[in-house]
């Protein structure tokens, strides 16, 4: 269940290897025990409580991959960031902010019956730059957002790992599929994250990378661009959004919850479109796009 990575962190596999709606967590034994992401499925959750009893347990953003569990521990020991305080542990609030309200019954069946999420409360919340010290180490937490408004990324300095949460640098891609997500501030937050000094990146859906991190950082900024492609491509006649969701340029298929993956695919192809019209490289007609 433990992977060890320096002398005092720990990646936690995650169920299903960490794919989504699971991810892999970090657990930090140092002075204080630390739990990073509660995502990683309720029965090893179960387990790391047993053994370890974390002090503290953080979770970097509100998506149920990566805060799904965190109803197994009491709120004095959790976590999370300022950014989403009013709506985090309140399934239906976090309905109301990730999805349209006629799939919103799907998205809660889906997260309490898969990742298991359950409502949860949380007694702290960190902000930008919040340092938080465990002994030897010391743990910083960047805003990093654009996939999500309240999306952290966590430095360890003295080790030089950065925890990129879900800048995962999988071969899918960034992900933009909330109403709140926005493609320019995600682009600016990978480059910020990457700026740092960086020996390994310990990715939510992928876990420890040491070797080739530039290129993967290079490739991963790069599928903005190849989905602009992609999307100027399947524009030789005028489309509507519809179109392009049956198209799947993004997704490729909808093997599962199709109104719940439909739904991501349109928002993410939305933003695309919004960026090609402001650049001048598409137009908006009547409901359809033309290049
Ligand atoms: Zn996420």
């Amino acid at each position: 269940m433990l992977k060890q990575v320096t002398k005092n962190i720990y990646l936690v596999e995650g169920k299903s290897n960490g794919r989504f709606p699971f991810c892999h967590s970090v657990l930090i034994r140092d002075r204080i025990t630390v739990l990073i992401e509660t995502g990683c499925g309720r029965e090893i959750l179960k387990e790391i409580e047993e053994e370890f009893s974390p002090d503290m347990v953080i979770y970097s953003h509100a998506h149920p991959d990566h805060c799904a569990g965190s109803s197994i521990f009491p709120a004095e020991r959790l976590w999370g960031p300022v950014e989403s305080r009013e709506s985090t542990g309140d399934i239906r609030r976090m309905a109301e902010r990730f999805v349209e309200q006629d799939i919103r019954g799907d998205w809660i069946s889906f997260m309490t019956e898969v990742p298991e999420l359950r409502d949860f409360s949380v007694g702290n919340y960190f902000e930008p730059e919040h340092v938080f010290d465990f002994g030897d180490t010391v743990m910083e937490a960047i805003h990093a957002p654009g996939h999500t408004d309240d999306h952290y990324c966590f430095y360890f300095p003295h080790e030089k790992i950065m925890l990129t949460t879900d800048i995962d640098l999988t071969s899918f891609g960034p992900w933009y599929g909330n109403p709140e997500s926005e493609i320019d501030p995600f682009i600016d937050s990978i480059e910020k994250i990457r700026g740092y000094d960086i020996k390994t990146v310990v990715s939510s859906h992928l876990g420890v990378i040491r070797n080739g991190i530039e290129e993967e950082f290079d490739r991963f900024l790069d599928v903005f661009r190849e989905r602009d492609e992609v999307i100027l491509g399947f524009l030789s006649s005028s489309r509507s959004i519809e179109d392009f969701v049956e198209q799947a340029l993004i997704y490729q298929k909808y093997p599962y919850r199709p109104s719940i993956l439909r739904f991501f695919e349109a928002q993410m192809i939305d933003k695309h479109l919004k960026r090609l019209v402001s650049k001048g490289l598409v137009e908006m007609k009547d409901g359809r796009y033309e290049a």
